[in-house]
């Protein structure tokens, strides 16, 4: 049987960023079902990095978002990953929403975050014409990134470092052994057998049914899978946005923002859905629940110009209240050497690379 020191399953933005952390001091083969890297939720965001202004004081995502927010700017520097450094003007309608938009500005200091400024009517009036709200708060650390250059730019570091990435390849299980696991793949449709080490499960919105296949680990340690779809609308026309633009955050997401991509495309979404199997169909129905989003805030958005998009969908782990990334090794589950990484929803992507750096201080 072959052997190789670490085995990642899932080639997201998050297996990827921690293959590329790992090859540097050990042997790293990356497997992914699918034909290529990231073709699951890591290419279904909003390519939005998060400054770090609203999570849990810390909680894993404050904490990993803000320290991934650094190393991301550095990275994209570094490797050439296109990326903008927009900001992100974060408004207000009503008192209730300038009660909560103070609430966010305190939680994101407690985070780390100290660099939000108040806007005055005037320069909402001249940042975003048009935006219709009472309040509002910059953020100049908000940027957006290309994803795609972002997980190529991590294939390269792995691969120059000796890490091999495959695809076409699905973790089938793992039997623990004296030194690790005797994983059973399938490698386009051929079983193959292979030990390492190390194993991470690194599988986004299969992570949990990855786990029940890992003999020796407890049923109670693998929390519920919620899967949670979040649909996008393009604008095509003339915008006056300039930023990313978000209102006030819902229970399960971030409410109908508009992002911005590198080619400076306006869309909308995502909003949220729980639904019951994987299904990255949009509702073309939805359209009207947009439209009334956005002209609440947008109210010169021109309908006929909004068109379906793409959607996503987030790993959740509960439907009724937010939580925090897992990321569990053997303190938590006493399997030596295994790595479970579940509910890894936004901002896992702004996240990754200080995901990796935990995922190696775990090890
Ligand atoms: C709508 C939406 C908007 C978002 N917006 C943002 C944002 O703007 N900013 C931000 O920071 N984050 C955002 N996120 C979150 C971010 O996209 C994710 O946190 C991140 O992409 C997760 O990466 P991952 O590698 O964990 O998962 P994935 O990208 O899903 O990768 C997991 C991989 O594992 C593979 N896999 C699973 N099981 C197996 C198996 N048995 N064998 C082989 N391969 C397997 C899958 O094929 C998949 O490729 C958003 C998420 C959603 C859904």
């Amino acid at each position: 049987m072959d052997h190789i020191d670490t085995v990642i399953i899932g080639a997201g933005v998050v297996g990827l960023a921690i293959a590329a952390r790992l090859s540097q001091t050990r042997s790293v083969l990356v497997i992914d079902q699918m034909g290529q890297f990231g073709e699951h939720t890591s290419s279904r965001n909003s390519e939005v990095i998060h400054a770090g202004l609203y999570y849990a004081e810390h909680s894993l995502k404050a904490r990993l978002c803000v320290r991934g927010k650094g190393l991301l700017y550095e990275h994209c520097k570094r490797f050439h990953v296109p990326v903008k450094q927009l900001g992100k003007i974060l408004f207000a309608r009503t008192n209730a929403e300038q009660d909560k938009l103070a609430a966010i500005e305190a939680q994101a200091k407690r985070n780390g975050v100290h660099d939000l400024t108040p806007l005055s009517r005037t320069q909402i009036a001249d940042m975003a014409p048009g935006l219709r709200t009472s309040a509002a708060l910059f953020s100049p650390s908000t940027g957006i990134i290309d994803s795609h250059q972002l997980m190529l730019s991590l294939v390269h570091q792995l691969e120059h470092a000796g890490g091999t990435l495959v695809c076409h390849t699905r973790f089938e299980s793992a039997e623990q052994t004296a030194s690790g696991f005797a994983l059973r793949l399938n490698c386009d449709g051929e079983a193959f057998k292979l030990s390492c080490n190390t194993l991470i499960n690194a599988g986004g919105l299969f992570a949990q049914d990855n786990a029940q296949r890992i003999a020796g680990l407890s049923k109670d340690q693998i929390p519920q899978s919620h899967l949670c779809r979040g649909q996008y609308f393009c604008y095509q026309g003339p915008h006056p946005f300039h930023h990313l633009i978000y209102p006030m955050p819902e229970q399960h997401g971030l409410g109908i923002h508009a992002t911005l991509d590198m080619a400076g495309q306006l869309r909308f979404g995502p909003d949220t859905q729980f639904i019951d199997k994987l299904d990255y169909q949009v509702d073309a129905q939805a359209k009207a629940r947009f439209v009334e989003a956005i002209q609440s805030y947008w109210p010169a958005l021109d309908p006929e110009r909004l068109h379906p998009d793409y959607a996503g969908i987030r790993p959740k782990l509960s439907r009724e209240k937010g939580q925090d990334f897992v990321i569990e090794g053997k303190q938590h589950h006493q399997v030596e050497g295994l790595i479970n990484l579940f509910g890894i929803e936004s901002p896992g992507l702004t996240a990754s690379l200080a995901i990796a750096e935990y995922v190696e201080a775990q090890l």
